[in-house]
């Protein structure tokens, strides 16, 4: 562990518009300092730095955080890690209380591909010499051998490792026989790949069979460390051709990834048996790579590409599907010598949109009427999901693809699109955006004069604010380096206020606050016409109070 004198030392150091210009390009503006955010694509900068404070903030994609913050989010770093990087990138010296011990979990996985590793004998080398994978691809994706159950219980054993704790990591398995626990091992008499995170850790194993076992290929089970519909194969192989190339090839297999980085396509990367799913996004958002999808062309392949190509358009991503045909997938075509058309394949891949329009195509008959007008409805219902922009282009190639009049192809407004997609907003009133601008002032004032804290804790409450709730929150517990704060402290459209200005906010909010009150009571059907008349009129008086200036202390609901 880092001690804590050395961490303070190297915080001290740190300069948040320096540690950014090292990754990216940094423009002064006026006072502040902008750049296109690294974290989501933007063509005007919306990412801002503030030198005094120490923090960054993107007003597009809403990420913020201090330089250790953007170290860990850009090079996906653990905190320590970050903390290494920036010491290095300050030429600081940092001290450790002990050397960092790794927890058991990562002990045990990483005692189990060693010794996979070792278990390599001439028979599987000639396997592998058999699929095209060189020595050196072999040594570079770790490539091991499960021998038999029996071995592998022996040599666990004779290394003293719990079994229970290599069951928990998923090594293991366990059955329960005449009420005994009986174990063993997951993986047996397979090629075994071993499967590491983007931090580059062992977290599982996935494995081939070499003998006639019916699952050709079988995962590590999911376990806390791993969690298989986050996590790509290659992708710490490949991390840095992703960030350079701002493309990334996710195929379907271990081995298609193996040979396509043995072939120079060093960008690729597989999902783990699963389907590509919205906890990948994460993942794929970072260096904002072009998608482009590798799968098969047969029935589950093509399906497969169908259902990702629908979730990384309608998440706004870039990139194509290409689709293999014939029974060949990209690890025969690198062991067959065919580079130049592989390469070809990656350059003309289908857009992801089109590749989506022309599947919903294809399951019509188009010489229908009927047919005809159901496909029209479901590819209305995907392209409006999309933004506006992409809409309009989406038209024409839709109107001539159905031989429609364009006047049919019905694209959503920007104003419906955005209202659709952010329906809590959708009723948003001129006085809400009002009520939201001073929760914003408030907040602001006390980030700059704590002392204002006193004064609005007197009147308000997380519960009153319409728009700023969890920002005030936090602000009450103290927790300044959430984002909802960064964000408000670094707009610059936002001007801090003082005490006596303050009121006049306060007095907006809570002007909304109680006049929802109101409403609300008259939809009330547990309180009785008595109650509810009585609560009316002490709401009103509250209400003309408020009008004219007058700041109640004040009374929840309870205390009426
Ligand atoms: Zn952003």
């Amino acid at each position: 562990m880092i001690t804590q004198e050395s961490i303070e030392a190297l915080k001290n150091q740190l300069d948040i518009v320096e540690v950014v210009s090292h990754y990216i390009e940094v423009k002064k503006m006026g006072s502040s300092y902008k750049a296109c955010c690294p974290f989501h694509q933007e063509k005007t900068p919306s990412f801002v730095l503030n030198a005094n404070k120490g923090y960054f903030h993107c007003f597009g994609c809403g990420v913020s955080g201090d330089s250790i913050k953007f170290v860990m989010d850009y090079e996906k770093l653990n905190y320590a890690e970050a903390l290494e990087k920036l010491a290095q990138i300050y030429n600081i010296h940092l001290e450790y209380t002990e050397k960092a011990k790794k927890s058991d979990d990562f002990k045990i996985l990483n005692f189990m591909n060693e010794y996979y590793h070792s278990m390599l004998n001439s028979e599987i080398e000639s396997y592998i010499k058999e699929r095209g994978i060189t020595t050196e691809t072999k040594k570079h994706f770790e490539l091991g051998y499960a021998p038999n159950n029996f071995e592998i219980m022996a040599h666990l054993q004779r290394n003293l490792i719990n079994l229970q704790d290599a069951l928990n990591v998923g090594i293991l398995g366990a059955d329960i026989e005449n009420g005994t626990k009986r174990y063993y091992a997951r993986l047996t008499q397979r090629l075994i790949f071993p499967i590491r995170s983007a931090q580059n850790k062992i977290i599982g194993f996935g494995g081939r069979t070499l003998g006639n076992h019916p699952a050709k290929y079988i995962n590590s089970p999911q376990t806390k460390l791993f969690n298989k519909s986050q996590i790509l194969y290659g992708y710490p192989q490949a991390k840095e051709s992703i960030y350079r190339l701002k493309e990334i090839i996710i195929t379907e297999g271990y081995l298609d990834v193996i040979m396509l980085h043995q072939a120079g396509f060093t960008n690729a990367v597989a999902t783990l048996g699963t389907a590509l799913t919205h906890e990948h996004l994460p993942l794929l958002a970072k260096g904002e790579p072009k998608i482009l999808l590798a799968f098969d062309g047969d029935n589950a392949g093509s399906n497969a590409a169908f259902k990702a190509a629908n979730l990384l358009s309608i998440a706004n991503k870039e990139g194509g599907v290409v689709l293999f045909d014939n029974g060949l997938d990209p690890a025969d075509m690198v062991k067959n010598g065919e580079i130049e058309a592989l390469k070809n394949l990656f350059n003309a891949p289908i857009p992801l949109v089109d590749y989506v329009l022309e599947t919903i195509l294809s399951r019509f008959d188009l010489n229908h009427a009927v047919q005809k007008d159901n496909c029209l409805k479901e590819s209305l219902t995907y392209l409006h999901q999309l933004s506006p922009v992409i809409q309009e282009e989406y038209k024409t190639w839709l109107a001539q693809r159905l031989n429609l009049p364009a006047h049919l192809i019905k694209t959503q407004s920007a104003r419906k699109h955005f209202a659709q997609n952010h329906s809590t907003q959708n009723l948003q009133s001129n006085q809400n955006s009002f009520c939201s601008l001073a929760e914003k002032i408030i907040i602001k004032s006390i980030l700059e004069d704590m002392n204002l804290l006193d004064f609005a804790l007197n009147y308000l409450e997380p519960k009153m604010f319409y728009s700023e709730k969890l920002a005030y929150q936090k602000l009450l517990q103290g927790d300044l380096e959430s984002s909802s704060l960064i964000g408000i402290l670094l707009d610059s459209k936002i001007k801090p206020q003082n005490k006596e200005n303050l009121k006049q906010q306060i007095i907006m909010i809570l002007y909304r606050y109680y006049n929802e009150q109101r409403k609300s009571l008259l939809r009330n059907p547990s309180l009785s016409l008595r109650e509810k008349s009585f609560l009316i009129r002490k709401y009103q008086k509250y209400l003309e109070d408020l009008k004219k200036g007058d700041l109640a202390i004040y009374e929840s609901i309870s205390s009426f």
